[in-house]
């Protein structure tokens, strides 16, 4: 079967792989439809690892899809051949103490697509378990499917922000994760969200949603947008989302008192953070990682037309030109939000 393949650091080739897996009692085999290209695809393309994962051997890229059920394993029960579907792909150990728990994404354990060694689902079919296999609503597109992924991080960090109704948050970075959290942010009950990056058409995607302000950093102080939006007060919520240290670093400046910052960004290197800035407001940081039992809520807000992903899709990609569609990825940073690859029929 034919893949899109990570051979090593800046080199990608479409060719026939095999990713050896058999269809097991619980598993459903599943026709890719739609695969949305992540950030992190783009940097295990053009760096070959993302912190201490690196990749060492060729590896199928991949991780935000919907497709369809082609077959189903003997005990699957809540799935059958015909049914749309979208995939969350971290997968715990089921008997591990983070999953009994039930924060099975940070189980020590977990694979997760197009994470070196395991590979990822660029590629026409997919054999997945079916307790991670989400059906999509009628009214649900398969592209809408393959942005519930990156959505799912937007309502993990809305979700550790605890916002109350009325809350007025700042999203920190306009790259596609910080516009998942500012829509995920509204629709968790914040009245305003001000979200602010230096890339402005970014914003001015963003900005055309009703409920967010933008602040373009390279011409107004973000502290002076939000005390101006809060009567000097601070905002209740701030997501970081952008991994810039001037930022971490500025982020206790936004808060209002007793409010609460949610680290969302990764920051390539580790960055010094003002713990008095924290303290002295005694700031609630919350971080997060990927996201655990949140899928049902995104499709849930997705099909009811409470937040809707389809303005943040930039362009559709036919299969065969992946390796174009990831170098665009690579170069378009400032203007697309999500590129996405379709399967042929
Ligand atoms: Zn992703």
């Amino acid at each position: 079967m034919k893949a899109l393949v990570l051979e090593e650091k800046g080199k990608l080739s479409l060719r026939d792989f095999d990713i050896p897996a058999t269809l097991g009692p619980r598993d459903v085999r599943i026709r890719t439809h739609t695969v949305g290209i992540c950030g992190s695809d783009v940097h295990y393309y053009t760096h070959g690892k993302i912190g201490h994962f690196v990749v060492r051997e060729p590896m199928v890229l991949g991780h935000e899809a919907s497709g369809t059920v082609i077959e189903a394993g003997a005990e699957v029960t809540h799935l059958q051949p015909g049914d749309r579907v979208c995939m969350e792909p971290g997968i715990p150990d089921p008997t591990s103490r983070a999953a009994k728990l039930g924060i099975y994404n940070v189980d020590p354990a977990v694979t997760f697509w197009a994470t070196p060694p395991v590979h990822g689902c660029l590629t026409p079919e997919v054999i997945h378990p079916a307790a991670f296999t989400y059906k999509l609503p009628d009214d649900v597109s398969f592209a809408e499917g393959a942005m519930v992924e990156p959505f799912a991080i937007g309502m993990q960090a809305a979700l550790r922000a605890r916002i109350q109704p009325g809350d007025i948050a700042v999203v920190t970075g306009a790259g596609p994760i910080g516009m998942m959290v500012a829509l995920a942010a509204l629709a968790g009950g914040c009245a305003r969200v001000i979200v602010a990056d230096l890339a402005q058409p970014k914003l001015d995607i963003i900005g055309a949603y009703d409920g967010i302000e933008t602040v373009n950093i390279r011409n107004r102080s973000l502290a002076e947008a939000v005390a101006a939006a809060t009567d000097g007060w601070g905002a209740d919520v701030v997501f970081e989302c952008s991994g810039a240290a001037p930022a971490i670093l500025s982020m206790h400046q936004l808060a209002r008192p007793g409010g609460a910052i949610v680290l969302v960004g990764m920051p390539v290197d580790p960055v010094p953070v003002d713990i008095v800035g924290l303290q002295a407001k005694e700031l609630r940081v919350e971080t997060v990682f990927r996201y655990a039992n949140v899928y049902d809520r995104a499709i849930a807000l997705i099909a009811s037309g409470k937040v809707d992903l389809k303005p943040l899709i930039s362009a559709s990609i036919p299969f065969e030109d992946s390796i174009a569609g990831f170098d665009r990825a690579v170069e378009a940073r400032e203007t697309d939000v999500k590129l996405q690859i379709v399967m042929p029929e």
